[in-house]
């Protein structure tokens, strides 16, 4: 009995810590600060008033980039090669990429683009462009409308990494738009501390959920994290298809 008793003990003593405990109020849970800061929200995609307005009427915010080059290092700048015309640019095929002159880590990227209507091409061939954040993740830009190609390299792929959620495509001529929240990696030194994540909206719908994205874009071989600096620019690539992209904002996270 004794035994039992002493046993029963610590039990008994929980229970009696526990009930002399004030019980939680709704108030216990509730968090005032900080206020987040007010934002007055554009109309349809259009910049919110804390934005950086990436594209405009001119190329103020944007360098060519030679050739393939996706060097941070050295990058060979060049002026811009594509066609811009009241806000939409268009890549000319050959002229290479452009190149954001702002570098960015982590952000919020809103980017409206359109796939010509080809008569030729497919797979790959077809409206291909893509974003390249910090100059090494690509999100893919692809006519994928009616076009086949490889699932993890369809439009909205993370490419050769992460197939989208669903196939939110808009034929070739009509304006889509990608709004993507990006979580830079961090590095120390040459060592990759935190990978990079990707979330995406494909004309408002989710098709990458927070996404770890496993190191740098390769065409051929798997991705792996080379370290690079906490801010980069945003490369649009040239893949030589006539891509148009107007309406590009960042509101930076970091
Ligand atoms: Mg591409």
């Amino acid at each position: 009995m004794t035994k039992r008793v002493i046993l029963l003990f610590p039990i008994l003593l929980t229970g009696w810590m526990a009930c002399a405990q004030e019980p939680m109020k709704p108030k216990d849970t509730e968090a005032w600060e900080p206020v987040p800061p007010k934002v007055k929200p554009g109309i349809f995609a259009s910049p919110p008033s804390d934005a950086i307005v990436l594209l405009g009427n001119d190329w103020s915010e944007w360098n060519g980039l030679k050739d393939s080059e996706y060097n941070w290092n050295e990058p060979k700048l060049i002026e811009p090669g594509w066609d811009l015309v009241e806000g939409v640019a268009t890549v000319k095929p050959g002229a290479g990429h452009i190149i954001s002159k702002k570098g960015f880590g982590s952000m919020q990227l809103h980017i409206e683009w359109r796939a010509p209507l080809m008569t030729v091409g497919e797979g790959q061939d077809r409206g291909n462009s893509g974003i390249f954040l910090m100059q090494n993740y690509e999100v893919q830009v692809l006519d994928s409308y009616s076009s086949t190609t490889y699932s993890n390299g369809q439009a909205g792929s993370i490419y050769k990494q992460s197939i989208p959620l669903v196939n939110a495509s808009r034929p070739p001529l009509e304006w889509q738009s990608y709004d993507i929240i990006f979580t830079a990696p961090v590095f120390a030194g040459e060592t990759l501390v935190s990978p990079a994540y990707v979330t995406v909206l494909h004309n408002g719908v989710l098709i990458q959920n927070n996404v770890e994205i496993k190191g740098f874009t390769r065409f051929i071989g798997n991705p792996e994290y080379r370290a690079h600096p906490v801010k980069l620019p945003i490369v649009l690539q040239d893949h030589g298809n006539m891509v148009s992209f107007r309406n590009i904002w960042v509101r930076e996270l970091d």
